[in-house]
């Protein structure tokens, strides 16, 4: 089985799992989704999605969608059902069905996906000793960066080309030379100094959830943390280079551009932070390798 699906009310195969064509999601991407992992049967910072997947709802005008403790119990649900013990949770939420026009439907109802996949974690360890490759492509993204909705197109191809020159992400810059973040992940450097220098939560970016456990833990750990927007320059120059997401809790960034980027291996800092991020990850749900 590929994965398994819930969609108002029906649980399923996801092959069998269907949407209406007029679904605003499908038509507008006029919805909001959240992406979560799980570990050993249990998920990881689930409040903290939880608290995004609002936000965005908020500020999309979403509303009527089932409580919070009815969407976990459904997650727990489909991961019983699903009988997978590492992997990643998706939950998307859109407007609604209606006949299709751009403004608001007077009564529509939110139409709640939520799937769970499997996935192996154990990759991302591997990929933390090796390092990964990027290469720098210019945001081509809409100004509310921060919202997670579905209309991801420029984050679509942005991927595919760092697919296609054999990069693992693309690092995204802005008309003034400022990295934003990456395709699908937030990147961070670590300068001369051993600091933690990251873009600050604004209106360009994510702030995603596995930045902010992040930049938690290395303060925690007493390693100066600068939230402030760096650009390409230095990020080239940097010793080190991060990105972090759900899917990635942390990976180091040895090229750019076909460049090493410090010394073209994974630096000291990132794998300081990548044992305190996995020790966090196991703490949370008891996960072993
Ligand atoms: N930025 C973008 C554009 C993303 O798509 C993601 C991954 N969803 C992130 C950052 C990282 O966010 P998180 O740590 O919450 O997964």
């Amino acid at each position: 089985m590929s994965a398994f699906a819930y969609v108002d009310g029906r649980y399923g195969p996801i092959n069998d799992a269907a949407i209406l064509v007029e679904d605003r999601g499908f038509q507008f991407a006029d919805s909001i989704y959240e992406v979560v992992a799980f570990l050993n049967g249990r998920f990881l910072d689930f409040d903290k999605h939880l608290w995004r997947l609002r936000r965005g709802l908020a500020a999309l005008f979403i509303e009527g969608v089932m409580e919070d403790a009815v969407l976990r119990a459904i997650a727990a649900r489909l991961l019983r059902q699903s009988r997978y013990r590492d992997g990643i949770l998706y939950v998307q939420i859109s407007r609604g069905a209606a006949r299709r026009n751009h403004g608001f439907p007077k009564a529509s109802r939110p139409t709640v996906v939520l799937t769970v996949r499997s996935f192996d974690f154990r990759q991302r360890q591997q990929q933390l000793q090796a390092g990964v490759a990027a290469i720098t492509l210019p945001d081509q993204r809409w100004a509310r960066s921060d919202l997670k909705t579905t209309g991801l197109l420029a984050a679509v191809l942005a991927k595919e080309e760092a697919t296609r020159g054999g990069a693992f992400e693309a690092m995204l810059v802005n008309g003034d030379g400022i990295v934003t973040e990456g395709a699908s992940s937030n990147f961070h450097l670590v300068d001369g100094e051993g600091r933690l220098v990251t873009h600050p939560p604004s209106t360009a970016i994510l702030a995603g959830v596995a930045r902010d456990g992040l930049l938690q833990l290395a303060r925690q750990a007493g390693i100066e943390v600068q939230e402030r927007p760096f650009g390409i320059g230095e990020a080239r120059a940097a010793a080190e280079l991060l990105l972090t997401s759900t899917t990635a809790p942390l990976l180091p960034v040895v090229s750019l551009d076909g460049r090493p980027v410090g010394g073209g291996v994974p630096g000291p800092l990132a794998a300081r932070l990548g044992r305190l991020v996995w020790q966090d990850v196991v703490r949370q749900t008891g996960w072993a390798a």
